[in-house]
């Protein structure tokens, strides 16, 4: 791949910037420094120190998007914008959402090109916790949440698996699951006799939603957050 395109691919800046880094001097590759922004770099087997920093390759990108209401979790639709199209990165037109939230629901939504490590996590056998916090239409009772941590009847083959729900301060409700059935918060309300009103989801695995992003704003997971997510 050529060198500009590798310095642009690991967010190290926009092509006309990583070309002037390159024409500068400022771009090693094996300890020599290439002032053509169109020299071919091996991403598996060179070494690339661009202002002294080394940089890693890395074929796969991830983002943590915080999701509006309005826009579909989808990578294309006729009707509304996509979580997709709320990410102006260089890697746009290969990210897929990881699993779907419905369109009236906010929060973390994780975004990425590595489609093994998001069927990973969708994998029913993975067990993927996902906590929503719920506003409901009626205050919840105990029995209520009884009934929604010990499985449920929302209408299909099988009843919900066991879950952890508690009340915040205010009465909304912190429900986590681990499946991730069509509708699956919507329908436990209705099971017990309630509606949701709204819907955001606050953690995904071992990634909490990050508090700084305001909605419909993303940023790339970190070094640590990829690790703990494979
Ligand atoms: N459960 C729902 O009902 N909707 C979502 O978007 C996510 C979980």
């Amino acid at each position: 791949m050529r060198l500009d395109k590798f310095l642009c691919d690991n967010n190290i800046g926009t092509r006309s910037q990583v070309k002037e880094y390159i024409k500068k001097g400022q771009v090693t590759v094996n300890d020599q420094i290439i002032k053509k922004p169109e020299t071919k770099v091996n991403e598996e087997t060179d070494t690339v120190v661009c202002q002294g920093q080394p940089i890693h390759y890395r074929k796969y990108v991830y983002y943590m998007l915080n999701k509006p209401e309005g826009v579909v979790s989808a990578t294309n639709d006729n009707t509304a914008p996509t979580v997709v199209s709320l990410l102006t990165v260089p890697e746009q037109k290969d990210l897929f959402p990881v699993g779907r939230l419905d369109k009236d629901t906010t929060g973390l939504l994780l975004l990425t090109n590595d489609g093994a490590l998001a069927h990973d996590l969708l994998s029913p056998k993975k067990h993927v916790d996902k906590t929503y916090l719920v506003k409901p239409e009626k205050p919840l009772s105990a029995e209520d949440i009884h009934r929604l941590e010990n499985g449920l009847d929302i209408g299909d083959e099988k009843p919900t698996a066991p879950s952890k729900a508690r009340l915040t301060e205010n009465g909304d409700l912190l429900l986590t699951i681990h499946e991730g059935r069509f509708h699956q918060v919507k329908r436990m309300l209705q099971a017990v006799d309630n509606q949701v009103l709204t819907l955001e989801r606050v953690s995904f695995g071992p990634l909490s939603l990050d508090l700084s992003l305001q909605r419909g704003e993303y940023r790339a997971l970190t070094e640590e957050e990829i690790e703990v997510l494979s």
